[in-house]
């Protein structure tokens, strides 16, 4: 039985001397492992297309002995993401987003609305001026998605609506969002004092339509602290790390 579906390569890895394992995010299945045979052999069987984060149309057929994995048997390109290569920043970046989908989802689970997010997160990320802002606007889209929201408005620990008038704001990462400043005296390691500025950019990052985080300027010190956020509380919530967004640290 051969299925065809579209997706987008997260990540790729050689097996053996000649075949490639890839991890497709597809908009029928999910994220899928999928074996290429030959891959690694003849450059001409798929036209060197298998690039991560490239968007394909592929012809899948199950296979025998794994009963979750499937062979490669066709793929077309759909979109090109080579232009995202072509700017180490920017690949981190969209990598950071697959990394994320790689490492949270479990397979042969369709997600249609991450899907859709991930296509339009590698959009705005190959071709916006503001690319950082972009992608602290698509991981809290995808963290939404994914239910791992930080509370943003209220206090973590005991719900209060946080008031936003003081100078410092402090964030649990263990606890999944701000903490009052009645919770913050107990002692928890995980307390991370966060800017007023910061705060806000967040929350509004958070509120704006698809097509707004341009408006957005982070600076430099709020991104790199953010890229230290995000990544704490994605590997406390998904018990992973980031290592795209680790990366992303080396860029001035
Ligand atoms: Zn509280």
């Amino acid at each position: 039985m051969r299925l065809r579906t579209e997706g987008i390569l997260l990540n790729s890895s050689p097996v053996g001397e000649s075949d490639l394992l890839l991890i497709f995010f597809t908009d029928r299945l999910g994220k899928v492992q999928v074996i290429a045979k030959g891959a690694l052999r003849s450059h001409k069987r798929f036209m060197g297309i298998l690039l991560s984060l490239n968007h394909l149309e592929l012809e899948l057929i199950p296979t025998r002995v794994r009963e979750t994995g499937y062979f490669l048997n066709l793929a077309s390109l759909k979109k090109s993401r080579f232009s995202i290569s072509q700017n180490p920043e920017r690949l981190g970046a969209g990598y950071a987003l697959a990394e994320l989908i790689e490492k949270s989802l479990p397979e042969l689970s369709p997600e249609p609305i991450l899907y859709e997010l991930l296509e339009s997160g590698l959009d705005r990320i190959q071709s916006a001026r503001n690319f950082r802002e972009e992608l602290f606007y698509y991981l809290l889209r995808f963290l939404e998605q994914m239910g791992y929201l930080p509370s943003l408005d209220f206090c973590s620990v005991c719900g209060a609506k946080l008031k936003f008038e003081d100078a410092h704001y402090y964030f649990s990462v263990r606890k999944g969002g701000y903490v009052c400043g009645n919770c913050q005296r107990k002692p928890d390691k995980s307390l991370r004092e966060i800017s007023a500025g910061f705060a806000k950019t967040l929350k509004a990052l958070r509120r704006l339509a698809p097509s707004k985080p341009a408006q957005i300027r982070l600076l430099e010190k709020d991104y790199r602290f953010g890229l230290e956020l995000f990544n704490d509380f994605i590997a406390w919530q998904i018990g992973a790390s980031l290592k795209s967004l680790v990366f992303l640290k080396q860029f001035e």
